[in-house]
């Protein structure tokens, strides 16, 4: 089959890889319909992480062509969507809804790469959900943003405790952010600041919720969200970018007692301790737990309540995936999807 792999930095080939097939009695094989570049990708296609002939990609939506004698809840025909970790979701972790942090995960991207027309899923009962149906090809796009970025910008929310009544400030403008002030307005938020200064994310921020949009960044960034918040900060407050600046803007746009919820995958992050100490803000985040939250975004998907699909602004094939890496490093693109 044909799959991406990076070589080395900035090196984006599609080539052969070996076809996958059941190794565990767990596992599933399914032909992907759909996979997609993450903002996450762009670490080790920067070299900001380690990469030597790496299978790319973690976010799928696909067909089951085979499963392992051990598989219950997913048949073969099945359409499925599936959490960039894999996970038993039986075991005590999984049970308290942290299936990211499962005792058997995986990282899919790390050990799988789904940006291929193949995969092998480990864990398929725990990992994966079957869709009500044959989803219609319009939906497919929304569907497969659950598999991460919907996901994770949902997890961002409930880690940051948004809900009726509460004002939320959403930092960064890409796909996780735009996903988190959807959900932010699933949940009932009642004032969305989204942090952008680019129009036409902006203009989708607005789409799917955001009430207000403050371009500044840094002190300037807290600064206006301050004064949009009667001088307190606001409740709570969604990092989905995680370098420094960000994480501190975040940190301090919270009023004491709020709630951060940090998604950014960050690297080399120092939040100061006295800064920590005097904030009086609630942190909670890391991988999100999608697979808890798989279920319930399906369904506002196939009821069409939500349309988180509007977040690809391009498509390719998937043999033309080192455009696509190329268009979401020069900021071209706010999230490809590849179609193998
Ligand atoms: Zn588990």
């Amino acid at each position: 089959m044909r799959g991406v792999v990076l070589h080395d930095p900035g090196d984006i080939r599609v080539e052969e890889r070996a076809d996958p097939s059941i190794i565990e009695p767990a596992d599933a094989v399914i032909r992907v319909t759909a996979a997609c570049v993450c903002g996450s990708d762009l670490w080790p296609y920067r070299g900001v992480e380690q990469a030597d002939h790496q299978p790319m990609g973690h976010e799928y939506v696909g067909v089951v062509e085979e499963i392992g004698p051990d598989v219950r809840t997913i048949e073969v025909g099945d359409f499925v969507v599936g959490s960039f970790v894999t996970s038993d979701n039986t075991c005590e972790i999984c049970r308290a809804g942290y299936q990211s942090h499962c005792v058997r995960r995986e990282f899919v991207a790390q050990t799988i790469g789904t940006q291929a027309e193949r995969a092998r899923i480990p864990l398929a009962d725990g990992t994966l959900v079957a869709t009500p149906g044959r989803p219609h090809p319009e939906l497919v796009p929304s569907l497969l943003a659950a598999s991460d970025v919907l996901g994770t910008g949902w997890f961002a929310a409930v880690a940051a405790e948004v809900g009726p009544g509460r004002t939320v400030a959403v930092v960064g403008d890409g796909a996780v952010g735009l996903m988190g002030v959807l959900a932010a307005r699933q949940l009932g938020a009642e004032r969305i600041i989204a942090m952008s200064r680019h129009a036409d994310r902006q203009a989708l921020a607005r789409e799917y919720g955001a009430t207000d949009i403050v371009e500044e960044r840094g002190d300037a960034g807290v600064a206006r969200i301050r004064e949009l918040t009667g001088g307190l900060g606001a409740h709570s407050v969604i990092e989905a970018v995680g370098t420094q600046e960000s994480t501190m803007q975040a940190v301090r746009a919270t009023r004491p007692g709020g709630h951060v919820g940090y998604v950014g995958v960050n690297h080399d992050v120092t939040i100061p301790g006295i800064d920590l100490f005097f904030s009086g803000v609630h942190l909670h985040g890391g991988p999100a737990p999608v697979r808890r939250f798989l279920p319930e975004l399906i369904r506002l998907i196939w009821d069409r309540t939500i349309d988180p699909g509007k977040v690809f602004d391009l498509t390719l094939p998937l043999d033309r995936a080192a455009d696509a890496y190329r268009a979401m490093d020069e900021r071209r693109a706010v999230k490809v999807l590849l179609r193998p």
